[in-house]
Protein backbone atom coordinates (compact mmCIF):
# COMPACT_ATOMS: atom_id res chain seq x y z
CA UNK A 1 0.00 0.00 0.00
CA UNK A 2 3.08 2.42 -0.06
CA UNK A 3 1.84 3.86 -3.19
CA UNK A 4 -1.65 4.30 -1.99
CA UNK A 5 -0.66 5.69 1.09
CA UNK A 6 1.66 8.42 -0.42
CA UNK A 7 -1.62 9.25 -2.86
CA UNK A 8 -3.85 9.58 -0.31
CA UNK A 9 -1.12 11.53 1.75
CA UNK A 10 -1.12 13.84 -1.16
CA UNK A 11 -4.30 14.33 -1.53
CA UNK A 12 -5.51 15.34 1.86
CA UNK A 13 -2.24 17.74 1.90
CA UNK A 14 -3.69 19.74 -0.89
CA UNK A 15 -7.36 19.81 1.11
CA UNK A 16 -8.97 18.24 -1.65
CA UNK A 17 -11.13 16.73 1.12
CA UNK A 18 -12.81 19.57 2.30
CA UNK A 19 -14.31 19.90 5.46
CA UNK A 20 -14.18 15.78 5.99
CA UNK A 21 -11.54 16.18 8.45
CA UNK A 22 -12.40 12.20 9.77
CA UNK A 23 -10.35 11.17 6.47
CA UNK A 24 -7.39 12.41 8.56
CA UNK A 25 -8.09 10.25 11.04
CA UNK A 26 -6.16 6.92 11.32
CA UNK A 27 -4.14 7.16 8.54
CA UNK A 28 -1.25 4.49 9.74
CA UNK A 29 -5.02 1.75 10.10
CA UNK A 30 -5.70 2.67 6.28
CA UNK A 31 -2.07 1.82 4.95
CA UNK A 32 -1.49 -1.36 7.37
CA UNK A 33 -4.67 -3.89 7.51
CA UNK A 34 -2.09 -5.59 10.07
CA UNK A 35 -3.16 -2.99 12.52
CA UNK A 36 -6.84 -3.95 11.96
CA UNK A 37 -6.72 -7.89 12.71
CA UNK A 38 -2.95 -8.40 14.06
CA UNK A 39 -1.35 -11.26 11.72
CA UNK A 40 -3.69 -10.41 8.79
CA UNK A 41 -2.70 -11.87 5.49
CA UNK A 42 -5.42 -11.63 3.42
CA UNK A 43 -8.24 -9.22 1.90
CA UNK A 44 -11.14 -10.12 0.59
CA UNK A 45 -12.87 -7.67 -1.88
CA UNK A 46 -16.26 -7.87 -2.41
CA UNK A 47 -18.22 -6.00 -4.98
CA UNK A 48 -22.18 -5.07 -4.51
CA UNK A 49 -24.61 -3.93 -7.14
CA UNK A 50 -26.76 -1.21 -6.57
CA UNK A 51 -27.27 -0.32 -9.89
CA UNK A 52 -31.08 0.58 -11.03
CA UNK A 53 -32.24 1.30 -13.98
CA UNK A 54 -36.66 1.06 -13.16
CA UNK A 55 -36.61 3.85 -10.81
CA UNK A 56 -36.55 7.43 -11.99
CA UNK A 57 -35.21 8.99 -9.05
CA UNK A 58 -32.16 10.21 -10.13
CA UNK A 59 -34.01 11.17 -13.48
CA UNK A 60 -36.21 13.36 -11.69
CA UNK A 61 -35.53 16.42 -9.91
CA UNK A 62 -34.98 17.01 -7.15
CA UNK A 63 -32.47 14.17 -8.12
CA UNK A 64 -31.50 11.52 -5.67
CA UNK A 65 -28.18 9.14 -6.31
CA UNK A 66 -28.84 5.75 -7.33
CA UNK A 67 -27.39 4.11 -4.08
CA UNK A 68 -29.43 5.71 -1.95
CA UNK A 69 -33.21 4.26 -3.10
CA UNK A 70 -33.55 2.02 -0.61
CA UNK A 71 -32.07 1.08 2.98
CA UNK A 72 -28.57 2.16 4.65
CA UNK A 73 -26.17 -0.06 2.12
CA UNK A 74 -23.59 -0.43 5.70
CA UNK A 75 -26.51 -1.78 7.40
CA UNK A 76 -27.89 -4.64 4.19
CA UNK A 77 -24.22 -5.04 3.45
CA UNK A 78 -22.99 -5.67 6.84
CA UNK A 79 -25.36 -8.45 7.41
CA UNK A 80 -24.07 -10.24 4.20
CA UNK A 81 -20.69 -9.87 5.39
CA UNK A 82 -20.74 -10.99 8.61
CA UNK A 83 -22.96 -14.55 7.07
CA UNK A 84 -20.16 -14.59 4.70
CA UNK A 85 -17.37 -14.95 7.61
CA UNK A 86 -19.72 -17.64 9.53
CA UNK A 87 -19.64 -19.59 6.59
CA UNK A 88 -15.58 -19.32 6.38
CA UNK A 89 -15.47 -19.85 9.81
CA UNK A 90 -17.49 -23.49 9.69
CA UNK A 91 -16.01 -23.93 7.00
CA UNK A 92 -12.11 -23.53 8.45
CA UNK A 93 -12.59 -23.13 11.79
CA UNK A 94 -11.39 -20.05 14.10
CA UNK A 95 -9.96 -17.34 11.89
CA UNK A 96 -9.51 -13.83 13.44
CA UNK A 97 -11.48 -11.55 10.84
CA UNK A 98 -13.04 -8.16 10.43
CA UNK A 99 -15.86 -6.91 8.13
CA UNK A 100 -15.95 -3.54 6.50
CA UNK A 101 -18.15 -1.31 4.29
CA UNK A 102 -17.25 1.78 4.03
CA UNK A 103 -17.12 2.14 7.76
CA UNK A 104 -13.51 1.97 8.98
CA UNK A 105 -9.98 3.19 7.95
CA UNK A 106 -9.91 0.59 5.05
CA UNK A 107 -8.25 1.91 0.97
CA UNK A 108 -11.23 0.07 -0.16
CA UNK A 109 -10.55 0.95 -4.05
CA UNK A 110 -6.97 0.17 -3.86
CA UNK A 111 -7.76 -3.30 -2.20
CA UNK A 112 -10.33 -4.12 -5.16
CA UNK A 113 -7.84 -2.95 -7.67
CA UNK A 114 -5.30 -5.61 -6.28
CA UNK A 115 -7.90 -7.96 -6.44
CA UNK A 116 -8.42 -7.50 -10.07
CA UNK A 117 -12.19 -6.75 -9.38
CA UNK A 118 -11.52 -3.49 -11.61
CA UNK A 119 -9.55 -0.58 -12.44
CA UNK A 120 -9.85 3.08 -11.00
CA UNK A 121 -11.39 5.50 -13.85
CA UNK A 122 -10.45 8.95 -14.34
CA UNK A 123 -13.75 9.73 -12.49
CA UNK A 124 -12.50 8.37 -9.15
CA UNK A 125 -14.47 5.08 -9.42
CA UNK A 126 -13.46 1.24 -9.20
CA UNK A 127 -15.21 -0.02 -12.44
CA UNK A 128 -15.46 -3.77 -13.38
CA UNK A 129 -14.99 -4.40 -17.00
CA UNK A 130 -18.66 -6.97 -17.50
CA UNK A 131 -21.12 -5.03 -15.00
CA UNK A 132 -19.60 -1.16 -14.81
CA UNK A 133 -19.15 0.78 -11.45
CA UNK A 134 -22.46 0.95 -9.76
CA UNK A 135 -21.33 -1.27 -6.57
CA UNK A 136 -20.80 -0.87 -3.05
CA UNK A 137 -17.08 -2.15 -1.77
CA UNK A 138 -16.88 -4.34 1.18
CA UNK A 139 -13.91 -5.80 2.48
CA UNK A 140 -13.05 -9.14 5.52
CA UNK A 141 -9.69 -8.93 6.54
CA UNK A 142 -8.54 -11.73 7.88
CA UNK A 143 -5.67 -14.00 9.15
CA UNK A 144 -6.16 -16.89 6.71
CA UNK A 145 -3.29 -17.62 3.62
CA UNK A 146 -5.70 -17.61 0.22
CA UNK A 147 -4.66 -17.76 -3.33
CA UNK A 148 -4.40 -14.39 -4.56
CA UNK A 149 -5.74 -12.17 -7.63
CA UNK A 150 -3.42 -9.61 -9.07
CA UNK A 151 -4.66 -6.66 -10.60
CA UNK A 152 -5.95 -5.63 -14.12
CA UNK A 153 -5.28 -3.00 -16.62
CA UNK A 154 -6.78 0.49 -17.00
CA UNK A 155 -9.45 0.34 -19.71
CA UNK A 156 -10.31 4.23 -20.02
CA UNK A 157 -8.33 4.62 -22.39
CA UNK A 158 -8.88 8.01 -24.26
CA UNK A 159 -11.88 8.63 -23.14
CA UNK A 160 -12.67 11.70 -20.98
CA UNK A 161 -16.85 11.59 -20.83
CA UNK A 162 -16.82 12.15 -17.37
CA UNK A 163 -14.27 14.92 -17.08
CA UNK A 164 -16.11 16.71 -19.83
CA UNK A 165 -19.38 16.17 -18.08
CA UNK A 166 -18.59 17.12 -14.26
CA UNK A 167 -20.43 20.28 -13.83
CA UNK A 168 -17.90 21.58 -10.88
CA UNK A 169 -14.79 20.52 -12.43
CA UNK A 170 -14.48 18.18 -10.28
CA UNK A 171 -12.41 15.75 -11.77
CA UNK A 172 -8.71 16.51 -11.87
CA UNK A 173 -6.03 14.87 -14.15
CA UNK A 174 -4.28 12.34 -13.46
CA UNK A 175 -7.48 9.95 -11.44
CA UNK A 176 -7.79 13.13 -8.51
CA UNK A 177 -11.04 13.61 -7.57
CA UNK A 178 -11.30 17.27 -5.90
CA UNK A 179 -13.71 15.89 -3.32
CA UNK A 180 -14.39 19.77 -1.96
CA UNK A 181 -15.86 20.72 -5.79
CA UNK A 182 -17.97 17.42 -6.08
CA UNK A 183 -21.66 17.51 -6.04
CA UNK A 184 -21.84 14.62 -3.63
CA UNK A 185 -19.57 16.37 -0.97
CA UNK A 186 -22.06 19.03 -0.97
CA UNK A 187 -25.21 17.80 -1.12
CA UNK A 188 -24.27 15.08 1.90
CA UNK A 189 -21.04 16.17 3.66
CA UNK A 190 -20.75 19.43 3.69
CA UNK A 191 -22.66 21.05 7.05
CA UNK A 192 -22.46 24.82 5.92
CA UNK A 193 -23.74 26.58 3.11
CA UNK A 194 -22.69 25.56 -0.56
CA UNK A 195 -20.40 28.53 -1.68
CA UNK A 196 -22.11 30.99 -3.90
CA UNK A 197 -19.78 29.62 -6.95
CA UNK A 198 -21.41 26.51 -7.69
CA UNK A 199 -24.59 28.42 -8.24
CA UNK A 200 -26.53 27.04 -11.25
CA UNK A 201 -24.01 23.90 -11.55
CA UNK A 202 -26.25 21.65 -9.50
CA UNK A 203 -28.17 19.85 -12.60
CA UNK A 204 -31.01 19.49 -9.84
CA UNK A 205 -29.08 16.83 -7.77
CA UNK A 206 -30.54 17.30 -4.27
CA UNK A 207 -28.60 14.45 -2.78
CA UNK A 208 -25.36 13.01 -4.38
CA UNK A 209 -24.12 12.97 -7.96
CA UNK A 210 -23.86 10.12 -10.46
CA UNK A 211 -23.19 12.04 -13.57
CA UNK A 212 -19.39 10.91 -13.75
CA UNK A 213 -21.37 7.24 -13.38
CA UNK A 214 -23.65 7.66 -15.90
CA UNK A 215 -21.77 9.02 -18.94
CA UNK A 216 -19.11 5.78 -18.73
CA UNK A 217 -19.20 3.99 -21.33
CA UNK A 218 -18.18 0.40 -19.11
CA UNK A 219 -21.49 1.47 -17.28
CA UNK A 220 -24.03 0.29 -20.94
CA UNK A 221 -22.96 -2.95 -19.14
CA UNK A 222 -24.59 -2.33 -15.67
CA UNK A 223 -27.81 -4.60 -15.11
CA UNK A 224 -30.13 -4.32 -12.42
CA UNK A 225 -29.81 -5.23 -8.81
CA UNK A 226 -31.75 -8.24 -7.10
CA UNK A 227 -31.76 -6.63 -3.66
CA UNK A 228 -35.04 -6.35 -2.56
CA UNK A 229 -33.81 -3.88 0.70
CA UNK A 230 -32.07 -1.43 -2.41
CA UNK A 231 -35.74 -0.92 -3.63
CA UNK A 232 -37.21 2.74 -2.59
CA UNK A 233 -40.25 2.64 -0.53
CA UNK A 234 -43.51 3.87 -2.23
CA UNK A 235 -43.53 7.03 -0.01
CA UNK A 236 -40.33 8.11 -1.59
CA UNK A 237 -41.79 7.04 -4.78
CA UNK A 238 -44.27 9.08 -4.47
CA UNK A 239 -42.41 12.44 -3.01
CA UNK A 240 -42.97 15.16 -5.59
CA UNK A 241 -40.75 18.59 -5.24
CA UNK A 242 -43.52 20.25 -2.93
CA UNK A 243 -44.04 17.28 -0.49
CA UNK A 244 -40.33 17.49 -0.09
CA UNK A 245 -40.31 21.40 0.58
CA UNK A 246 -43.30 20.49 3.12
CA UNK A 247 -42.37 17.67 4.66
CA UNK A 248 -41.49 18.17 8.51
CA UNK A 249 -38.75 16.97 10.42
CA UNK A 250 -40.81 13.93 12.13
CA UNK A 251 -41.94 13.04 8.88
CA UNK A 252 -38.48 12.82 7.48
CA UNK A 253 -37.08 11.12 10.22
CA UNK A 254 -39.95 8.59 10.34
CA UNK A 255 -39.18 8.27 6.39
CA UNK A 256 -35.72 7.98 6.22
CA UNK A 257 -34.82 5.85 9.27
CA UNK A 258 -32.56 3.30 7.55
CA UNK A 259 -31.86 5.46 4.60
CA UNK A 260 -28.94 6.58 3.57
CA UNK A 261 -30.80 10.02 3.14
CA UNK A 262 -30.40 10.68 7.13
CA UNK A 263 -26.84 11.36 6.89
CA UNK A 264 -27.62 14.86 5.57
CA UNK A 265 -30.22 15.16 7.90
CA UNK A 266 -33.44 17.17 7.34
CA UNK A 267 -32.26 20.80 7.32
CA UNK A 268 -29.16 19.53 4.85
CA UNK A 269 -32.11 18.08 2.48
CA UNK A 270 -34.34 21.75 2.91
CA UNK A 271 -30.40 23.64 2.45
CA UNK A 272 -29.68 21.55 -0.48
CA UNK A 273 -33.59 22.14 -2.11
CA UNK A 274 -33.59 25.30 -1.09
CA UNK A 275 -30.17 25.47 -3.50
CA UNK A 276 -31.36 23.85 -6.47
CA UNK A 277 -34.30 25.63 -6.43
CA UNK A 278 -32.87 29.10 -6.30
CA UNK A 279 -30.68 28.10 -9.20
CA UNK A 280 -31.38 28.11 -12.68
CA UNK A 281 -30.18 24.22 -13.86
CA UNK A 282 -28.51 24.11 -16.59
CA UNK A 283 -26.67 21.09 -17.76
CA UNK A 284 -22.99 21.37 -19.02
CA UNK A 285 -23.26 19.73 -22.27
CA UNK A 286 -26.82 22.33 -22.65
CA UNK A 287 -23.81 25.01 -22.51
CA UNK A 288 -20.74 23.28 -24.43
CA UNK A 289 -23.66 22.39 -27.28
S1 LIG B 1 -20.17 12.89 -8.66
FE1 LIG B 1 -20.88 14.63 -9.94
S2 LIG B 1 -19.85 16.41 -9.12
FE2 LIG B 1 -18.79 14.62 -8.27
S3 LIG B 1 -17.10 14.24 -9.67
FE3 LIG B 1 -18.82 13.04 -10.43
S4 LIG B 1 -19.88 14.35 -11.93
FE4 LIG B 1 -18.51 15.64 -10.70
S1 LIG C 1 -16.14 8.05 -18.52
FE1 LIG C 1 -14.36 7.40 -19.69
S2 LIG C 1 -12.60 8.33 -18.66
FE2 LIG C 1 -14.34 8.45 -17.25
S3 LIG C 1 -14.12 6.63 -15.99
FE3 LIG C 1 -15.47 6.08 -17.67
S4 LIG C 1 -14.12 5.21 -19.24
FE4 LIG C 1 -12.83 6.30 -17.77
Amino acid sequence: MDEDARQLEKWLNKGLHGTMKYMENYFDLRVDPTKLVPDAKSVISLLYNYYNEETSLDKIEPRISKYAFGKDYHIVIKEKLFHLLEYIQNEIGEVQARVFVDSGPVLERSWAVKSGLGWIGKNGNLINKDSGSYYFLAEIILDLDLEYDGPLKDYCGTCTRCIDACPTDAILPEKVIDGSRCISYFTIELRDEIPDDMKGKFEGWMFGCDICQDVCPWNRFAENHKENQFLPSEQLLEMHKNYWEDITEEVFKKLFKDSPLKRTKYSGIQRNLEFIKTNSVTSKSDINS
